[in-house]
């Protein structure tokens, strides 16, 4: 199949041409027919699949005919990060390179005003993360009654990070004749349930078997105990040809001491999770795709489907503790046919994760005997393993994770850190909304990379859960 036979017009196909896609992938094959027909579409695919392609091209089709009016867009996307956002912004700008729509990218951690200015003037397209959208649609400064397209876009990560009563109050405010597409990596059965909520007899696309593992990528753990991981780390770092990688922990602290403590041994290495403000986030992802930061130290935010030509490796510094997320995290390399390795860091407690991991990829991950590891016990021990470090402070939740104290190590305003959160709200506006608008930015930071849940009771811990067992005769 070529993409001249799925119904797109010539500045659309010209694009595709010029973005040097020869052959539609699966998905685009399966859902740009059906899409440009007017059909709601319910699409099982994984990010790096061509999903993106798959409804911005239709997209700036159908919306071709018609002209953007102030404040009432004509198509809305939601993403559920900043970064996801930002990449689809990014295809839309290459895919409509040769359309007269515009765009407009609503995401927290950003100023409001030039967002508003765009809105004033009028755009075709926003692609948004929920809150901030919220956020705008509260001062006033959009209304979705002219919304023809809406896009629910990694569904289940959404629904992960708790986004889904934001999206149904958003569905509320478009009209109820418009097409919707929602797209997920999984469908399970509370998917589908979900799903019908927004879709009106939805045609299915579906690719990819759920929570596989591409064949291009090698993948191997390696066991060492948790306070040599770092130095085990380097060793692998130096052994391994590693031209771009992904380094991922589990929480946001680990994340800056591990790329520290990696710059500090001469790494070209940088942070990225969602503690940080927005322009820092970009601004390192910009130096990381182009190549100028060879390892990019991150947390979750960065696993689902962000996309760096050519990554060569992928470190699981802490092993997953949902087994989806080693799926999406190594899938970050490995692309476009490309060879990827992948290697995980396996230290005792995490024997259990890595069991869910490997029944869910229905593989083996060899054991690789790491060449060249002679840990240096003192240097180990000099910088406490931040796990360590958090023991002495805070208490264990049911699975022995360690629990977020209840405020984070600053005040609250402190974390704030953006230097445009402090001025982003105009000066007249109410006090009470903009504390609003501040929370939800730190709701939706929070969200975006946030410590694992307790999975079947949100995010909430019931107290009666975290009170010491009771002492029995014999303890
Ligand atoms: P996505 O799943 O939308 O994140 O896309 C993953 C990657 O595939 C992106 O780098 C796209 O530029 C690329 N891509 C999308 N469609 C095609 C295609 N038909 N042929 C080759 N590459 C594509």
């Amino acid at each position: 199949m070529d993409f001249a036979d799925l119904g797109l017009s010539e500045p659309v196909l010209k694009a595709v041409a010029d973005a040097g896609y020869v052959t539609p992938t699966p998905i685009q094959a399966q859902a740009i027919p059906i899409i440009l027909m007017g059909r709601d579409v319910l699409g099982t695919a994984q990010t790096g699949t061509g999903k993106t392609a798959s409804f911005t091209l239709p997209l700036i089709d159908i919306l071709a005919g018609g002209r953007a009016r102030a404040r009432m867009p004509r198509a809305l996307i939601l993403e559920p990060t900043r970064e996801l956002a930002d990449q689809v912004a990014q295809s839309f700008d290459k895919y409509g390179k040769n359309s007269p729509l515009s765009m407009a990218l609503l995401i927290g951690g950003v100023n409001y005003s030039e967002q508003e200015k765009l809105l004033d003037r009028g755009v075709d397209v926003l692609i948004a993360t929920p809150g901030r959208l919220i956020d705008h649609f509260e001062r006033g400064k959009v209304m979705l009654t002219g919304v023809q397209i809406f896009v629910i876009d990694e569904a289940d990560r959404m629904l992960d990070m708790g986004f889904m009563p934001d999206i149904e109050r958003i569905a509320k405010m478009l009209p109820p004749l418009r097409q919707t597409l929602f797209f997920s990596a999984t469908m399970a059965p509370e998917m589908r349930k979900l799903a019908d909520k927004f879709l009106s007899n939805p045609k299915e696309v579906e690719v990819a078997r759920q929570a596989t593992t591409a064949e291009s990528i090698t993948q191997f753990q390696i066991h060492v105990s948790h306070r040599l991981k770092r130095e085990a780390l380097r060793t692998l770092l130096r052994n391994e040809d590693v031209k771009n990688a992904i380094i991922f922990c589990n929480r946001k602290r680990d994340v800056d001491i591990l790329a520290k403590s990696l710059a500090r041994h001469g790494f070209d290495a940088a942070a990225l999770h969602g503690d940080m403000d927005q322009s820092a986030r970009t601004a390192t992802l910009e130096k990381f795709k182009k190549g100028e930061i060879g390892l990019l130290v991150a947390s979750d935010v960065a696993a689902r489907g962000l996309d760096v030509q050519g990554l060569t490796h992928v470190f699981n510094f802490d092993v997953p503790t949902h087994p989806e997320d080693y799926v999406h995290r190594i899938g970050r390399t490995g692309r476009a046919g490309m060879e990827g390795r992948a290697f995980t860091l396996v230290s005792g407690e995490d024997g259990k994760y890595m069991q869910a991991i490997t029944r869910l990829i229905a593989r083996d991950i060899p054991v690789m005997e790491l060449q060249g590891f002679t840990p240096d016990e003192s240097e180990a021990s000099d910088v406490p393993p931040a796990d360590e470090k958090r023991s002495r402070r805070g208490r264990k939740d049911r699975g022995g994770r360690e629990r977020t104290p209840k405020r984070a190590d600053k005040p609250a305003d402190d974390r704030l850190t953006a230097p445009e959160a402090k001025t982003a709200a105009p000066a007249s506006k109410p006090e009470p909304q903009r504390n609003e608008s501040r929370r939800r930015d730190r709701r939706e930071e929070r969200r975006e990379d946030r410590e694992p849940p307790v999975r079947g009771m949100g995010d909430h811990v019931p107290n009666f859960l975290l009170r010491p067992a009771r002492r029995t005769a014999s303890s």
